[in-house]
């Protein structure tokens, strides 16, 4: 279509500030930026050029919001009104403060210390607060990039609600009684504060001192990288080793920029399995803050995008959470300014309070549940090994390598957060017997509790049977066998069946795409296999039984 380039941008330029079109992201990797519309056709190149050139001009301090020193609070009190900005000497005290007045429910770690020794703060909010309870972790943290502003505030007044709501109001109490849920208000405090400059937020930058955008700074699944810290910023080290210690069930994280909530993934235009229930939880935040301003998160689908449908990112820590962690995380994009106004902190906590509040009660639902070893305490353990075992909890049919959730090792609970429907669960842990609970009822807005007890392999079990780069279900198997890599793999493998002698009797050759490979057991008599899968990088052996 010739449309004029020109007027298409100004259209854009008017639905979506240009600088906010790009929160915590880099501009033109990849893909169209709007679902479904090519907005970069080569031939209009010169018209692009200046139109980028005059979104630039205009995205570098109308975009950016304006704020100054009147937007910083006077004291301590002041900054307790939420209407203006902490100090990050303000910030310390009321995050002690908040700990000191409500002891039994709130507990203040500090997770790291940032590259210029700021600490990177976090509030546990639980009854029983010094307990490691079997509760389903739930995680807020802010403006990792330091100058998206607007959810540091809210956080902390978050914070604040909760715990003096605690005991008189039903829905509080409940989140915090069922919960265990952690607040990180400020990810990033160099950059929100700078060198030298702990009592204003004015000079704010997206980075951490060294330059470094902590949202491209996580591994990344599209690049294979493993899941360790080395070569990262500060921030991100400690912030991957606090989420891989906590195992949140649910979390999000809030930038400014614009007005929209991101859900997975960023990395790839594939999606999510739970793609349904993203989209089902996504709605329900903007709905709910669109019911309060009509006006307000109106980018995409009415507040609601896909991330790599916006536009791809690597690196990004939702990717990270959901692949490497096996957690569930969206990106909340709360202003379309990054330094918003403080006299406008107010409006959003309104826009906000409602949705914060249902997200976090989503981390209540879908499939709980506990799993049991048969005798000896109850606990999944493996013979000849010391400490208890986690079991994988496994949709089949829906689940993917990196949707898979497993329970605590300590005490043997799961959360499979889902959308309502009718599901298959399969159980499985090394050394044990498998468990598939067939036909659960999943409501919305509610839980289905599962209690499950393994009994253990009643046959010997090798040592090669002991693969924590791979899943193997159901174990006994009838028709089918699923096999599942828990690692990045993509590409040709071949699945080989043999006796327990080493004669083989299958061969199957397919390429795995990240999702389980059905292996069709019917030409097997019953008895004990070995499973040979190779990858090309590797070769997996284990043991199953038919029957
Ligand atoms: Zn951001």
């Amino acid at each position: 279509m010739r449309l004029s380039l020109t007027v298409q941008i100004s259209a854009i330029v008017k639905r979506f500030p240009v600088g906010s079109m790009f929160p915590g992201r880099t501009i033109f990797q990849g893909g169209s930026m709007l679902p479904g519309r090519k907005i970069f056709p080569g031939r209009h190149i010169l018209l692009v050029a200046a139109g980028l050139w005059l979104c630039s001009a205009l995205s570098a301090q109308w975009l950016r919001g304006e704020i100054d020193e009147g937007d910083m609070a006077q004291d301590l009190a002041e900054a307790l009104t939420f209407r203006k900005y902490p100090t990050y000497e303000q910030y310390l005290q009321m995050m002690q403060q908040f700990a000191a007045d409500h002891p039994g429910i709130c507990r203040l770690d500090t997770f790291g210390v940032s590259v210029q020794g700021r600490l990177l703060l976090a509030l546990k909010i639980s009854d029983r607060v010094g307990e490691d309870e079997p509760e389903a972790g739930f995680f807020y943290t802010s403006t990792m990039h330091g100058d998206e502003l607007a959810g540091y505030v809210l956080l902390l007044r978050l914070a604040a609600y909760l715990l003096e709501g605690y005991g008189s109001d039903g829905e509080v109490t409940g989140l915090v009684d069922s919960l265990a849920i952690w607040i990180n208000p400020l990810a990033n405090p160099d950059g929100t504060y700078g060198p030298g400059h702990d009592t204003s937020v004015v000079n704010s930058t997206r980075e951490n001192t060294n330059g470094i955008n902590l949202n491209r700074d996580f591994p990344d699944p599209d690049q294979h990288e493993p899941n360790d810290t080395a070569g990262r910023a500060v921030e991100t080290r400690h912030m991957m080793r606090f989420m891989e210690a906590q195992k949140f069930t649910l979390s999000a994280n809030l930038h400014s920029g614009a007005e929209v909530v991101n859900y997975p993934w960023d990395h790839t235009f594939d999606l999510h399995a739970d793609d349904s229930w993203y989209r089902f939880v996504s709605r329900e935040y903007a709905d709910e803050a669109r019911a309060v301003d009509p006006g307000y998160m109106n980018l995409f689908e009415d507040g609601i995008t896909n991330g790599a449908r916006w536009y791809v990112i690597y690196g990004g820590r939702q990717d990270y959470v959901n692949y490497y962690l096996g957690g569930r995380e969206v990106t909340l994009e709360l202003a379309n300014d990054k330094l918003l106004e403080a006299d406008r902190l107010e409006e959003f906590w309104e826009k906000n309070q409602r949705s914060l509040l249902n997200y976090m009660s989503q981390c209540t639902y879908g499939i709980r549940g506990r799993v049991r070893g048969s005798g000896e305490g109850g606990q999944i353990r493996k013979s000849g090994e010391e400490g208890p075992l986690r079991a994988c909890i496994t949709i089949p049919g829906h689940d993917s390598a990196w949707s898979v959730v497993y329970s605590s090792p300590d005490h043997g609970y799961f959360y499979r957060l889902i959308k309502e429907g009718t599901w298959d669960v399969v159980v499985s842990a090394d050394g044990w017997l498998s468990d598939t609970v067939r036909g659960v009822e999943v409501t919305d807005y509610r839980a289905t509790w599962l209690d499950i007890t393994l009994d253990p392999i009643p046959y010997p079990v090798g040592p090669e049977q002991s693969l924590p780069g791979v899943l193997l279900y159901p174990n006994p198997a009838s028709r089918s066998l699923f096999v599942l890599p828990r690692q990045t793999e993509n590409g040709p493998v071949e699945v080989r069946i043999l006796t327990m002698e080493g004669r083989p009797l299958l061969r199957h050759t397919t390429h795995f795409s990240g999702h389980p490979l059905e292996i069709p057991l019917h030409p097997l008599p019953d008895g004990i296999f070995i499973l040979q899968m190779s990858t090309g990088k590797t070769l997996y052996t284990m043991k199953f039984l038919k029957h």
